[in-house]
């Protein structure tokens, strides 16, 4: 059934943008891209020589990035976890920060972790079905809490930009860990 769902979120695209004749684009992030973003490090680092496990990935159109055109795409989190991390994508402001964006869940189990420059910070539960608005201003990451994979529709504003370096220095305020089996959400140590 996974498999299905992927397919479709990968095909999606060529119903969608039939007559646009863009390209797509995926792009994967594998643990060794990404591995300082989690807490522990130590095992992230063993993880990586063990087998690198593929984190996320995602696929978008190269669109024109023209403030009336508009970016879309999908974002696959696979499940697994760092420690008891959950596996969740870097995450990001856009470089135009006055820039909402909608995520809309096509399969899986997920949080969408929102902060500002602000300080003020949110989380939504996705399950497929849901959609999310993430106000703008609003640093965002996906989180897969689940046993799928956790994949999602998203767009905005074509000339909206990635800023991955702000949030890239300390991380979200919030990390979301497992205990129990259950997400718990606890303060980043590099904020305190
Ligand atoms: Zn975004």
């Amino acid at each position: 059934m996974g498999k299905k769902v992927i397919d479709q979120a990968v095909s999606i695209f060529f119903s969608l943008t039939d007559g646009l004749s863009k390209e797509r684009q995926s792009s994967k992030r594998y643990l060794a891209d990404i591995k300082s973003i989690f807490r522990d490090q130590k095992e992230a680092e063993r993880m990586v020589t063990n087998h690198n496990p593929l984190v996320y990935e995602f696929y978008e159109l190269g669109m024109p990035a023209d403030a009336g055109d508009l970016a879309f795409g999908t974002s696959i989190t696979y499940p697994g976890s760092v420690g008891g991390e959950y596996f969740m994508t870097k995450g990001h402001f856009h470089n135009i920060l006055e820039t909402a964006e909608v995520y809309y869940c096509l399969q899986g189990h997920g949080y969408m972790l929102m902060e500002n420059p602000e300080g003020e910070w949110d989380y939504k539960e996705v399950t497929p079905g849901n959609a999310v608005y993430v106000p703008k201003r609003f640093a965002h990451r996906s989180i897969n809490i689940g046993n799928d994979p956790f994949i999602t529709f998203f767009c905005f504003r074509g000339d909206a930009g990635h800023d991955y370096k702000t949030i890239e220095s300390t991380g979200f305020r919030k990390v979301i860990v497992e205990k129990d089996g259950k997400p718990n959400i606890i303060n980043n140590p590099r904020w305190e």
